[in-house]
């Protein structure tokens, strides 16, 4: 707490006067183009990763980014953040991409594919309910990532299993038939500090370096959702 409140004065005199046009236009409105799923993982520092600036982003962050399945006829109460988010995001905001970001030696991971959870924990354990696909995906040895060691292979399949789950949303569902909408698949990996992607033609996490993401930036433009 004390590095925050000393960043804070410090922000206020050496970086506030830079950006506080910004921030002022930016109270009239936001526009971001992503939503970026991730884990609250301290680590996942995206804003580093991919330099990004106030308003880039709409995100959602939890333990281990998992999207629980759309469920329909579920009763309004049992409705949870990630629905929430996903929904007034993608109905409110001019959305054209979502990104799902695993990470390497994520701790929800790493309890999911030990298969125990330490401590007195039982919300942690049941939310860990929304990554079992992806741990089965696992178990039937799945090839992707497989050269990596288990908790950061699992951490690959369940970026996949959460695009997955993502598809289950009615809303994300008419996006992507229109297609107004691409799914991201992405993976950081904290010793390296390297970001990849998902390349389906591949079947790998490729690592966006500037000739991959060259071609993911040609991809990008060629398949602009019309707005
Ligand atoms: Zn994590």
């Amino acid at each position: 707490m004390k590095k925050l409140l000393n960043g804070i004065v410090d922000f206020r005199k050496k970086v506030r006067p830079e950006v506080k046009d910004t921030f002022a236009l930016l109270a009239l409105g936001q526009a971001p183009d992503t939503l970026f799923i991730a884990c609250s993982d301290s680590r996942v520092a995206a804003n580093v990763f991919a330099s990004t600036e106030p308003g880039d982003m709409f995100v959602i962050r939890n333990v281990g980014n998992l999207i629980p399945r759309y469920q329909e006829g579920t009763e309004a109460p049992h409705f949870g953040a990630e629905a929430a988010a996903i929904q007034f995001g993608l109905a409110n905001l001019p959305i054209t991409d979502v990104v799902v970001c695993g990470h390497s030696e994520c701790g929800a991971m790493g309890a999911l594919s030990q298969g125990e959870v330490q401590g007195d924990v039982p919300a942690f354990k049941c939310w860990l309910r929304h990554g079992e696909d992806s741990l089965r995906k696992l178990e039937s040895g799945a090839r992707i990532g497989s050269h990596l060691e288990r908790r950061n292979q699992l951490s690959q399949l369940n970026v996949l299993e959460q695009l997955e789950h993502l598809k289950t949303y009615p809303i994300v569902q008419e996006r992507l038939a229109a297609d107004k909408l691409r799914l991201h698949g992405w993976y950081f990996d904290i010793k390296e500090a390297y970001v990849y992607e998902y390349e389906p033609s591949e079947e790998r996490f490729r690592v966006i370096d500037e000739t991959y993401a060259a071609t993911l930036l040609k991809r990008v433009v060629a398949s602009d959702p019309e707005r």
